[in-house]
C-alpha cells in the first residue's frame, strides 16, 4: 500500500484531503468547490467583456436576413 501523495489545490493554496472532492483541470487541482467558483468567475469575466462590446453594439445594427444561411 503506498499512501497517496498530497495534492494541493491552486485555487485556495491548501490542502486537498483524500476526502474531499478533488477536480483536476489543466493540470492544476482544485477542491471541488474552488474548482467551481473558478469556473464562475471566469464565466462572469467573460459576460462582462461581452455585456461591454454587446452594448456598444446592440439595437441599431441588427443583422440582415440575407446573412442568415439556410440550411
Ligand atoms: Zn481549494
Amino acid at each position: 500500500m503506498s499512501p497517496k501523495p498530497p495534492v494541493w489545490c491552486a485555487k485556495c493554496n491548501l490542502r486537498i484531503a483524500p476526502y474531499d472532492l478533488l477536480t483536476a483541470y489543466q493540470g492544476a487541482n482544485y477542491h471541488q468547490d474552488c474548482f467551481l467558483r473558478l469556473v464562475r468567475e471566469e464565466a462572469d469575466e467573460k459576460k462582462r467583456g461581452q455585456a461591454f462590446r454587446a452594448s456598444s453594439e446592440s439595437g441599431e445594427h441588427a443583422k440582415p436576413a440575407a446573412a442568415r444561411v439556410g440550411k
